[in-house]
């Protein structure tokens, strides 16, 4: 019987196993799947903690309702039902020690209504101007790619991206925006920009309108009982699917048909394909003998932490009517942004009359902050948020969460550099397909429209 291998059981890894099985099922294959997961559970960076009526997620949160792949699934494994929306209300920037209302009518930082970043205080007059060049600017000239910062600093200054685009834009990536690669992370900017040449006036013309409404749409789904809720219903779909908990992957030797996989426990697993859903640097030591793959290890990834914190509501004197804040570099500041994760979502994070926020840490020049005790951690986020809302009060208890190298950094180039592997491996190492956040988008839903496609190319190699 044929056997398909998938190596990391984060939401990429069991996404593949899921679409693969309805596959074979549907198509009434025999085709083995085997599942192997270095850790003792599944889930990844998916990660929940239920405590004292609090859910707390210590990795991602949501994901956006705009990128269809991970709702279709979500109710595809029967728990649609769980759904919540993100509460909306008015997020912030802290600049200097100011926080200043994000302007509204902008699409990730950048204006589409010009009168509200004119009344904004988060730039300066000169500020101002400046991103008003963009009305003017010829459009770049055509180039494979370009960094983030080179992208916007041209368009609309060095304000305009330091004082609202990059504490956004930070928020997904963790990344410096000097060598963020465009062309991996908003390939639509570029094209905007070379089609109608100002970014503002393109961006007007082709994001979709709001329909003027009072109340602003929500933007993310997260799902009752938090995101480990899409884990746990995945892995009971998985009947059909031989997992591996706590053995992990050292090796991976061509053979004259198939592959060998050489595990931690000394076993050998035999495959006729694989699907690799690991970080960039696993991926890599998996393949070490090819010197193709070894491109990978140019690669960064960004170590970050968070700090949930629980409070009684009473405990917060000075409530911010809204749903959180970024923080620009021009902050003396080691936090880097602040969710009010009661407010974002107020039918799940925490049980009446308490208050749950999460701070995080990790900037791409402060990566020693990472690795500071717990006790450390809390003492400097404490006295942030009291720098910043007056909150003076102890928790009712704090969760730390560290992710060592855990945001890949797609710098200038990644893409070209993915399209290079996938070609070399399909010549090389037919049947091996790659999937998952280093690659191609870190998003949830960017992970899960990688799995499927990794899926269908992993069938269609093993019906050829
Ligand atoms: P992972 O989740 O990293 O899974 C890889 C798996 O492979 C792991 O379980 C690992 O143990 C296993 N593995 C590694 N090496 C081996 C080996 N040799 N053998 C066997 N197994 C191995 N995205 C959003 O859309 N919304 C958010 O709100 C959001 N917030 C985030 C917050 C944080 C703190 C972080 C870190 C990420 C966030 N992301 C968010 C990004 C998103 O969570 C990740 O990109 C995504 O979960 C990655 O999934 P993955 O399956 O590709 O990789």
């Amino acid at each position: 019987m044929k056997k398909i291998v998938i190596i990391g059981g984060g939401i990429t890894g069991l996404t593949a196993a899921y679409s693969l099985q309805k596959e074979l099922i549907n198509q009434d294959l025999p085709v083995e799947i085997e599942l192997i997961e270095a850790s003792e559970h599944l889930g990844g960076k998916i990660r929940t903690l239920r405590k004292d009526g609090f859910t707390i997620e210590r990795g991602p949160d949501s994901f956006l309702i705009r990128k269809k792949s991970m709702e279709r699934l979500v109710r595809d494994i029967g728990i649609g039902d769980k759904l919540v929306t993100n509460g909306t209300g008015q997020s912030y920037v802290l600049v200097g020690d100011k926080l200043h209302k994000i302007p509204h009518g902008s699409f990730m930082g950048i204006p589409l209504q010009v009168r509200p970043f004119l009344f904004s205080g988060l730039f300066s007059p000169l500020g101002k101007i400046r991103a008003g060049f963009d009305f003017v600017l010829p459009k770049s000239e055509v180039k494979e790619d370009q960094s983030l910062g080179h992208f916007f600093r041209r368009r609309l200054g060095d304000e305009m991206l330091e004082n609202l685009i990059e504490p956004l834009l930070s928020g997904i990536y963790a990344g410096d925006m000097d060598d963020l690669s465009l062309m991996s992370t908003f390939p639509n900017f570029y094209e905007v920009e070379q089609k109608h040449g100002s970014l503002i006036r393109g961006l007007k013309r082709t994001v979709p309108k709001k329909k003027s409404q009072k109340k602003k749409p929500s933007m993310f789904y997260s799902i009752k009982g938090g995101l480990e809720t899409v884990v746990e219903a995945l892995e009971e779909k998985l009947t059909e699917t031989s997992i591996l908990k706590g053995i992990q992957v050292d090796h991976i030797e061509k053979k004259e048909a198939g592959y060998h996989v050489l595990l931690s426990n000394g076993e050998v697993s035999r495959a006729d394909a694989i699907i690799m859903a690991t970080p960039y640097y696993q991926t890599a030591k998996m393949l070490s003998q090819y010197d193709f793959v070894q491109e990978l290890q140019k690669m960064k990834a960004t170590s970050v932490a968070n700090v949930a914190l629980a409070f009684d509501q009473s405990a917060i004197k000075k409530d911010l009517d809204g749903t959180g804040f970024v923080i620009s570099r021009n902050s003396d500041y080691r936090i880097t942004a602040c969710t009010w994760t009661h407010k974002k979502w107020p039918e799940t994070a925490a049980p009446p009359g308490k208050a749950l926020l999460r701070c995080y840490v990790g900037r791409p020049h402060d990566q020693e902050i990472v690795d500071l005790s717990d006790q450390e951690l809390e003492e400097i986020v404490l006295k942030d948020l009291n720098k910043i809302m007056k909150i003076d009060a102890k928790p009712l208890f704090s969760v730390v969460t560290r992710w060592k190298k855990a945001m890949p950094q797609y710098s200038v180039g990644h893409k070209a550099m993915m399209d290079r592997i996938a070609e070399s491996m399909a010549e090389e190492l037919p049947g091996i397909y790659l999937a998952g956040a280093s690659y191609r988008g870190l998003g949830l839903p960017d992970c899960i429209d990688q799995a499927e496609a990794a899926t269908k190319e992993v069938l269609a190699h093993i019906l050829e």
